[in-house]
């Protein structure tokens, strides 16, 4: 059995695992993508100390890093439930799609999430060419152009009112008749001269140039009519969605599905941690995700070492 298997080999993982394997403790990683999001990246500019890099190049760079230490990585292996230890210090169960199941004295959870998709055509065709959901990473991209933010819960009216610091233009899109963020952000979006906010509004196609977006069509649901506007970016806020139902009613989740965590990255089930994207801290990104899965890697030697082997 390993001291520190550790679930999902994105940021959180690989730092997990570094922190772990460098107490001289067994540690493994089962990943069903080792990389993680990461992969789907192109530019990264807001990691520490390095300025640019690709998204390949940096999961590229995580994994030899992880790969200097005594680490055993199983990719392609996907998580379907994990079995708490039956006595304390006992053994905890990973299972896999596959068949296998792994045992281990801790585990730390960094499965991650997703942003939900609009599923309109160009969508696809146009991510990384003015699609993307990341108003933190992109945001700057988009300086002096005018950008949509689709989503009018609180990620949304949030994304937009960074956005509108940034950007010349911010036009909301909201799919109900209402925004449905706190009223304090909606307040404070329709303070900003620059921002639209249109309800009602069901997007039905990202439109581009072959190279980049240079628009969208919408259609007013109130009327039935199609609209569309010109602008070249548009950031996605309608849902981010943690890959988590593998510990459903095993491990407390919140009521979006994120791991509830403390602040030693610690579950509610002993000997089970958990970092990154796919837990309650927020704000989900890179540096983020990488020092949370140190510090739950560090909480796990500090859980081995005041229990005794079974
Ligand atoms: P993830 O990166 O999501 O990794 C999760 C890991 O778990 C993967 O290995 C996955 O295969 C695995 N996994 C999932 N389910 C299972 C399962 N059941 N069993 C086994 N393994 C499983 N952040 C920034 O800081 N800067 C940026 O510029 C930036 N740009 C981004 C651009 C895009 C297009 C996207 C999608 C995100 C971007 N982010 C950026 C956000 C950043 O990528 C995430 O915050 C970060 O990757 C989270 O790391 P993580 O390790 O928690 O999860």
């Amino acid at each position: 059995p390993f001291d520190v298997l550790i679930v999902g080999g994105g940021p959180a993982g690989a730092a997990a695992a570094v922190y772990a394997a460098r107490k001289g403790i067994r540690t493994g990683v089962a990943a069903e993508r080792f990389g993680g999001q990461v992969l789907d990246t192109v530019g990264i500019d807001n990691f520490l100390s390095v300025q640019h890099t690709e998204g390949p190049q940096f999961a590229a760079a995580m994994e030899r890093h992880v790969r200097d230490y005594e680490v055993d990585i199983m990719n392609l292996q996907r998580a379907t439930a994990l079995v708490p230890a039956s006595t304390e210090g006992g053994l905890i169960e990973v299972q896999f799609e596959n068949g296998a199941s792994l045992k281990s004295r801790t585990v730390i959870v960094s499965t991650g999430a997703r942003w939900r998709n609009m599923n309109v055509p160009g969508e696809e065709e146009y991510r990384t060419k003015g699609v993307t959901n990341c108003p933190h990473c992109d945001g700057p991209l988009f300086k002096g152009k005018h950008v949509a933010v689709i989503g009018g819960g609180n990620s949304g009216v949030e994304a937009a009112i960074d956005l509108a610091g940034v950007v010349a233009r911010v036009t909301v899109l909201e799919f109900a008749p209402e925004l449905k963020a706190d009223a304090v952000l909606q307040r404070k979006l329709l303070s900003m001269p620059n921002v639209t906010v249109i309800t009602n509004a069901q997007t039905t196609q990202v439109v581009g140039d072959g190279s980049k977006v240079t628009g969208l069509n919408y259609t007013d649901r109130a009327t039935g009519e199609a609209q569309d506007i010109a602008l070249e970016g548009i950031f996605v806020q309608i849902g981010l969605l943690p890959s988590t139902d593998w510990l459903k009613g095993t491990v407390e989740l919140s009521r979006f599905g994120e791991v509830q965590i403390d602040g030693h990255g610690r579950t509610d089930v002993p000997g089970v941690f958990a970092a990154g994207d796919c837990t309650t801290v927020p704000f989900k990104q890179i540096v983020i995700a990488a020092g949370d899965g140190a510090k739950a890697a560090l909480s796990a030697f500090d859980h081995l070492i005041r229990t005794t082997a079974p």
